[in-house]
């Protein structure tokens, strides 16, 4: 399997900000470490271009952000301080989920170490997400005519606001999320199915709606490429999650949205969204039991391939 890493592309936060910066740089070394993806599959992301951005983003919103005119409101909503770095960043990590779509195209499964920021708006980033990558990607592929229409299985513990709102009455892409009902964003945008969880919901529960679901998602959906979104941070350890699933249950999870995909052959990009767990090595141990998964999936349509 192929895999994106902006990890090399960080940017500086205050002492105690509650963003875990350093899971990027742990996953892609344990990544390499434990010989899950052989370190010439790790390739560094070219910068998103302006022009695919514009596909879902005002152009104020990327102009504003990309030369540092942003409001302190639009800074304090985002959860950043702005820097040089960030831009690039932010640029960075938008490209690696459009690289690793086009790639999956190809081989059926591809991942960016990074990604699914869903609460960026087209006219304004929040909850640490600067630009909707997925988004992005999705419109990119359909300007390009390799994609018609495209699923988002989303399966961080927050909602998909930004996402929903950009895809909001059109029926190319269908977007499926499963969250926190009490959790962040307060306010929810309707996407093509929402299923709310209530807190402490766990692995049994969460993997029996995720069952019931996702096939109705992917027959009404048809479509050419599925984006998933694989969050840690349904993880009972999580600081912002609310949930109860386990590493056992958060792994049962990615295999059985891979499996569902396979079956009925559609390709897969995978992004690793949020994860806020305390130690960190918990997130990162998340993020990596899912970039295993998803290779052993690569290798194993290679062999039948
Ligand atoms: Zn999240």
């Amino acid at each position: 399997m192929h895999v994106w890493s902006s990890a090399k592309y960080t940017f500086p936060l205050p002492n105690g900000h509650r963003f875990p910066i350093a899971k990027y740089a742990l996953l892609r070394q344990r990544v390499i470490d434990q010989e899950i993806v052989p370190a010439e599959h790790v390739h560094d992301p070219s910068a998103a271009r302006r022009e695919d951005l514009l596909l879902v983003h005002t152009p104020d919103y990327v102009d504003r952000f990309t030369t540092g005119a942003l409001t302190r409101d639009e800074e304090r909503r985002l959860g950043f301080p702005w820097s040089a770095a960030l831009v690039e960043r932010s640029y960075r990590a938008a490209g690696g989920t459009l690289e690793a779509a086009v790639c999956a195209l190809d081989d059926g499964i591809a991942m960016n170490l990074a990604g699914g920021t869903h609460h960026a708006f087209p006219s304004h980033g929040e909850g640490f997400c600067v630009f909707n990558d997925v988004a992005v990607a999705v419109r990119a592929l359909q300007r390009d005519g390799r994609i018609s229409r495209a699923a988002i299985v989303d399966l961080d513990v927050h909602q998909g606001n930004g996402t929903n709102e950009v895809f909001a009455g059109d029926d190319r892409v269908f977007t499926f999320s499963m969250h926190g009902r009490k959790n962040y964003p307060f306010h929810k945008v309707p996407g093509s199915l929402d299923v709310e969880l209530d807190d402490h919901t766990s692995d049994d529960e969460y993997l029996e709606l995720l069952a019931d679901a996702l096939p109705r998602v992917l027959h009404r959906a048809r479509p050419d490429l599925v984006v998933y979104l694989a969050g840690a941070d349904p993880y009972i350890g999580d600081r912002l999650g609310r949930l109860a699933l386990t590493f056992g249950g958060l792994a049962r999870r990615d295999t059985f949205v891979l499996n569902q995909c396979r079956e009925v052959g559609l390709p897969v990009v995978v992004t690793i969204a949020g994860g806020y767990a305390e130690p960190i090595t918990d997130t990162v141990a998340i993020h990596t039991a899912t970039t295993r998964i998803a290779a052993s999936f690569a290798r194993s349509a290679a062999r039948h391939g």
